[in-house]
């Protein structure tokens, strides 16, 4: 079955029009496209018109299967597709704005050594109907309308590397951005990729303006690649030329992730940092690596995670730690998916892919 959501109003216009039905149906659907209501709850549409186009394309992509709130205000959200897949999102109220971070895979090729969501690799790419759905089901969920959204940030920091997956990360970003839609500022939007350097670059020329996050994790080339294979084939050096790049073309500053554990936080590690982002209008957020049992990798303690912080900022590196939050409802990436899929397997529902 195709998804309503998948389409743009454009495309919804056109259809309506094939059909038969006056222009402004096309509104009416496309209202529906970023509630999270199913077609048998709208007040306005013809059921005729209904009957027709819900036999092509439902209207909910995804759904929420499962709600972890945390003592800190964070929510952890399992979606479920259609095709019975399940992604997460974690919601987050910041003092700016409630920040929304969504899935763009299901599972993740990459293989970053520290990360349960390339854990069993990728299963498919999510498409854009299916992640503007996520933001749609939990704008709902806090009570947000279009025109009074419940979510004003978005992150795609979830399963999946957003440029693996470029065309339909694209058309997801045009469609939050869409006046006749959710309206989102794409300023308010952040990119976080691995650093798969071709894409960034097309990115940086899409005119989109994101914030774009890169996973660093390491400075030098030969550490990068034990940790992220990715950077076998996206050596440093491409990925900041690629981020510098961005920079140039869209006059926002990079953000460069460190996800810093025992393996990535020695002396010679810091001058390497600060030797690669010395001079670059760069700054680095710090993440206290979340220890992923499969791995066996850790973070490191409040006060080594200080030190470490401090010791950047005196080599003249602009450099805030993220904060973190929801670590009682497993907030680390890929971590309640994957204890869902084990789940499901223990209960004889479905592998583990
Ligand atoms: N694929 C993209 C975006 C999703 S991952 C990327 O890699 O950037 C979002 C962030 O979480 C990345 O910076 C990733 O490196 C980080 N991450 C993954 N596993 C982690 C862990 N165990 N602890 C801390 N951060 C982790
Ligand atoms: Fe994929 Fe990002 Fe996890 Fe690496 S850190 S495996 S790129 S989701």
């Amino acid at each position: 079955m195709k998804l309503l959501q998948d389409l743009s109003l454009a495309e919804i216009k056109k259809l309506v029009a094939e059909k038969g039905y006056p222009a402004y149906r096309a509104e009416q659907l496309n209202a529906l496209k970023i509630s999270n209501r199913d077609y048998s709850d709208s007040t306005n549409l013809p059921k005729a018109l209904i009957e027709e186009i819900s036999s092509e394309y439902s209207a909910r992509a995804v759904k929420i299967v499962e709600v972890r709130r945390s003592k800190d205000g964070a929510e952890k959200y399992l979606f479920e597709t259609s095709d019975s897949r399940v992604v997460e999102g974690v919601f987050m109220p910041y003092d700016y704005g409630n920040t929304l971070c969504i899935s763009t895979q299901v599972g993740c090729r990459m293989g970053c050594v520290f990360c349960a969501s390339g854990l069993n690799g990728l299963e498919r790419n999510l498409s854009s109907g299916e992640m503007l759905s996520e933001v749609a089901e939990v704008n709902a969920m806090h009570g947000g309308t279009q025109k009074k959204r419940a979510v004003s940030n978005i992150v795609l920091m979830g399963t999946g590397e957003p440029l693996d997956n470029y065309d339909n990360v694209v058309k997801f970003l045009k469609e939050l951005n869409d006046p006749k839609g959710l309206n989102i500022s794409l300023r308010n939007v952040s990119l976080s990729t691995s650093g798969l350097a071709a894409n960034m670059r097309r990115l940086a020329d899409e005119g989109l303006n994101v914030v774009l996050a890169v996973s660093l994790h390491a400075a030098t080339d030969e550490k990068r690649s034990r940790i992220m294979p990715v950077n076998r084939s996206n050596p440093i050096s491409e990925v900041m030329a690629a981020a510098d790049y961005y920079f140039e073309k869209t006059g926002r500053r990079v953000i460069y992730e460190y996800a810093v554990g025992k393996h990535n936080s020695g002396r010679d590690d810091l001058d390497e940092l600060a030797a690669l982002l010395r001079g670059r209008n760069a700054h680095i957020n710090l993440i206290n690596l979340n220890y992923v049992k499969e791995r066996d990798m850790r973070g490191l303690s409040r006060k080594e995670l200080e030190i470490f912080m401090d010791e950047l900022k005196k080599r003249g590196l602009s450099v805030t730690m993220r904060r973190s939050m929801g670590a009682d409802i497993d907030g680390a990436c890929g971590q309640l998916r994957i204890k869902h899929l084990a789940r499901r397997m223990a209960e004889g529902k479905g592998e583990v892919k």
